[in-house]
């Protein structure tokens, strides 16, 4: 696989980044950080102008004293939510394309070593998935793959998302990593956002849960972000699977990570998924050490808002629906919603085949009633994009 190793504009790398701060290594350092920070931090990190970045506001931010400021924190949350995207929260929804994977990623159902029925779309197979979310009214649709570069390739993504571009507004992808090169193929063919999960940002973890695989490769991971910034796409897309490595931790490097590109790329959107560890085919969460609460999501999802006033924050179907209903109001701006995590998953129901097992059941419409339901608009198509082409 060829990935590119450009610099940063600053000329420094987000590799250069981690080392120097220690954010991926020092976690006892970070450890005794995070519970020095006192009451009289968390409250000047509130203070502070809503929606602007430092690393000392963000620790003061997740830090155990901020515990007892989640109801100051959820109020400016949701104010600068409104003030910056208004009550618009997009609807959108993942179409999978295969289950075959070269990875050994220790947390997931499709990984290599795990015994399931795979599958992997054609096009036209694909097409008829994406028909059907069509038809249910999204015009935001997430390509998501595992690694299976021999099938999906790139001329596979490029044809497919030239014959959906005439029908969704925004396409979107998580799929394995590629160079700056290909990313910009894919952007070309109208795919507009990719979304790259460090998974974690802890080099140990990294290396325990990730066995085998191009995948196993941290650094190269790392890169990932800045090359397809520098493809142009609109929206880049960060994460780190919660419950690998202490969530604060993983919180204060996704906030330098973002930092970091905001600076780069300036044109694109940023946005924060937050998935959680799920049960999966093969794969029980009993064996994961840092699992997150509700409370700890919570903590992380305004944090990042107060943090960062122009990000993204995606929810999807990990989550319960009546944790949903409550987490829409604090700072989200796209959720999915009657999704399918495996391929082919529209067209026949195989839940227990999927990459994990989805929380939220609720079909599109009863998503879009939901947000309506507690004022907020629905939005099936990407606005920016139809602002933009007026
Ligand atoms: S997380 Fe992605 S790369 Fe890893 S095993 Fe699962 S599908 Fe493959």
């Amino acid at each position: 696989m060829t990935v590119s190793t450009a610099p940063t504009s600053s000329g420094t790398s987000m590799q250069a980044i981690l080392a120097r701060l220690q954010l991926d290594a020092r976690r006892e350092l970070w450890e005794q950080r995070l519970q020095a920070v006192t009451a009289l931090d968390v409250e000047a990190a509130i203070a502070s102008r809503p929606g602007s970045y430092s690393q000392s506001k963000l620790l003061a931010l997740v830090s155990p004293a901020a515990e007892g400021y989640l109801e100051p924190m959820a109020a400016l949350s949701q104010k600068l939510t409104l003030q910056r995207f208004g009550r618009a929260i997009r609807l959108y929804a993942p179409l999978y394309l295969s289950s075959f994977c070269v990875n050994r990623c220790q947390y997931c159902g499709f990984n290599r070593d795990n015994t399931l029925d795979r599958v992997r779309l054609t096009v036209d197979e694909a097409l008829a998935e994406a028909e059907i979310l069509a038809r249910e009214g999204f015009r935001d649709i997430l390509l998501v793959t595992s690694e299976d570069k021999q099938s999906i390739t790139v001329p596979y993504l490029t044809e497919l998302a030239q014959a959906l571009r005439g029908k969704f507004s925004f396409i979107g992808a998580e799929i394995y990593q590629m160079s700056a090169a290909e990313y910009r193929k894919l952007f070309d063919a109208g795919i507009e956002g990719i979304t790259l999960y460090q998974e974690t940002y802890d080099r140990d973890a990294y290396a325990r849960y990730h066995l085998g695989g191009p995948k196993a490769d941290y650094d190269m991971r790392l890169r990932g972000p800045d090359d397809f910034g520098s493809a142009g796409m609109r929206e880049i897309g960060l994460g780190a699977l919660l419950g690998l490595a202490d969530w604060r931790i993983e919180t204060l490097a996704l906030g330098e990570h973002a930092f970091h590109l905001f600076r780069r790329y300036w044109q694109s959107r940023i946005s924060f998924s937050f998935p959680r560890l799920r049960p999966a085919c093969g794969v029980p969460t009993e064996a994961f050490p840092h699992l997150v609460t509700d409370r700890n999501l919570v903590q992380m999802m305004l944090a990042l808002r107060l943090c960062f006033a122009d990000a993204g924050l995606v929810l999807s179907t990990r989550e319960r629906a009546d944790l949903r209903d409550r987490l829409v109001r604090l700072g989200v701006t796209r959720i999915s919603a009657g999704s399918r995590t495996s391929p082919g998953g529209y067209s026949h129901d195989q839940q227990e085949a999927g990459q994990f097992r989805v929380n939220d059941e609720r079909n599109a419409s009863e998503v879009a009633g939901m947000l309506k339901r507690q004022g907020y608009e629905p939005v099936w198509k990407d606005w920016d994009r139809a602002f933009l082409s007026v």
